[in-house]
């Protein structure tokens, strides 16, 4: 009661109503192991979300813990900037650019996603300077998207009401993103997926192709709702940006790290990004680390023309943080993560949700690897939605609490991003916590 007393009074957390929580009261999580996380009110919840999209293995993984402290015994702090570098540093760059795609050969560390979005556009900025052609400037993003809080990489988000709090850079656009189910109408996934990659086009072309430098995009759009593209999508996009030389950057903050069944999102869909962005992940959410992959397109001109770039963190690639991501890739390794998910967890957790279609609630279910979508509707053949947006999503995901699950609401589509080490039985406990949960949240929807 005291700790929560002192959180209403003194903490301002993220992406939350001030007022509210107050009047609200905080959920304190005092502990977590494996899947699950515990509230200082003794409830043990099933983590359907991984944290934010993080604990890809989990809450239980000593090997990380002992690395990071074993580091931090070592060389508890040094930078890489000038010409220092540490040995967790290099190694990770080493591992990390051998995992990448072929073509990319380097990697830029920051500590968070949204700076690594701050770095893309300076590094944009920067290669189209050295090639002499500055006026390459604009960058177009989707709407709906995430990328990330500081001042440039929400920006980049295309979600309208964020760009209500602050001024946003006015050399960023943003153009559709392929969401079938909402605004696709009469036509097909695939007729729609054209309809998007269209959006792009159009938007380069009034802009002035010479004047577009970097596409910036999610495998699937995340936090905006597990948006899923058709099989179309992808390959038009990239024919768009090859056609008008534009650099294309794979926002992997969520996707990264065998989220889809593969190591990125951009190996599932058979792109080829000039930059990936990642974090999260990549230590398991033990420590804060991400960082820019950057393909040789970029780096031969970096590295031959120019060669100073003056940007950076005073914790970039930090030795703990590096301890711990060489540390998540060895479990990645030696528990064959990936791997199991695109064969076994992926598969199973798509053959359940295929039940969870069925709920009266819903409206369509998508998923791909261990990441899916529920969509929350009133009518399944019209798909019309309950009263204001995000009513049905706000109420399942108090039910989902209630039943010891954690699932998260954007507007009415109910989001599950569980830990890659989840198992199947616990795929069936989460199922079945949904299904309570979507029972509940239908019965006072009714009322
Ligand atoms: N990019 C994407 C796609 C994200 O989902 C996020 C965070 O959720 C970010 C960037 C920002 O990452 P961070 O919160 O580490 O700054």
């Amino acid at each position: 009661a005291e700790l929560k007393a002192i959180d209403g009074e003194h903490h301002l957390h993220p992406f939350t109503d001030f007022k509210d929580l107050k009047e609200r009261g905080t959920r304190i999580v005092t502990k977590a192991e494996n899947v699950y996380i515990y509230t200082d009110e003794g409830q043990k919840l099933l983590d359907g979300m991984s944290g934010l999209w993080c604990c890809n293995l989990g809450y239980s993984q000593p090997s990380i813990v002992e690395a990071v402290a074993k580091q931090m015994a070592e060389l508890p702090y040094y930078n890489n900037f000038f010409q220092c570098s540490h040995p967790p540093a290099i190694q990770l760059s080493k591992e990390l650019t051998d995992l990448a795609p072929a073509h990319i050969n380097n990697v830029f560390f920051t500590n968070s996603g949204s700076e690594g979005n701050d770095t893309v556009i300076r590094l944009v900025n920067r290669y189209w300077d050295l090639k002499g052609q500055p006026e390459k400037c604009n960058i177009i993003a989707r709407k709906n998207a995430y990328h990330g809080s500081t001042v440039a990489a929400a920006s980049l988000g295309g979600m309208g009401y964020m760009h209500k709090q602050f001024n946003t850079l006015g050399n960023i656009h943003h153009v559709d993103q392929p969401y079938w189910f909402d605004e696709g109408g009469n036509m097909t996934p695939e007729e729609f997926g054209l309809k998007a990659a269209k959006s792009l086009e159009d938007k380069i072309l009034e802009l002035g192709p010479e004047t577009v430098g970097a596409f910036i995009a999610e495998p699937i759009q995340g936090a905006g709702g597990v948006i899923i593209p058709p099989s179309t999508y992808w390959p038009a996009v990239q024919e768009i940006l090859n056609k008008y030389d534009i650099l294309f950057i794979s926002d992997e903050v969520i996707f990264g790290f065998g989220r889809t069944g593969k190591m990125f999102g951009c190996d599932y869909y058979g792109t080829k990004p000039d930059m990936i962005n990642f974090a999260k992940a990549v230590t398991n959410g033990y420590q804060p680390l991400g960082g820019v992959l950057v393909g040789d397109k970029v780096t031969d001109v970096l590295k031959t023309q120019g060669g100073d770039f003056n940007h950076g963190f005073t914790y970039s690639g930090h030795p703990a943080a590096a301890a711990a991501a060489l540390a998540t890739l060895k479990v990645m390794r030696d528990e064959n993560i990936v791997e199991n998910v695109e064969k076994e967890l992926g598969p199973y957790l798509a053959e359940k949700l295929a039940v969870v279609a069925e709920h009266p609630l819903v409206g369509e279910v998508r998923s791909v690897g261990l990441v899916g979508a529920i969509e929350l509707v009133k009518d399944k053949k019209t798909r019309a939605r309950w009263g204001s947006d995000g009513e049905a999503g706000g109420a399942c995901r108090q039910a989902s609490l209630n039943n010891d699950l954690v699932m998260r609401a954007t507007g009415d589509i109910m989001l599950v991003a569980p830990p890659l080490v989840i198992t199947k039985a616990q795929i069936d406990e989460l199922i079945q916590k949904a299904m309570k949960a979507l029972d509940e949240a239908h019965e006072q929807l009714k009322r």
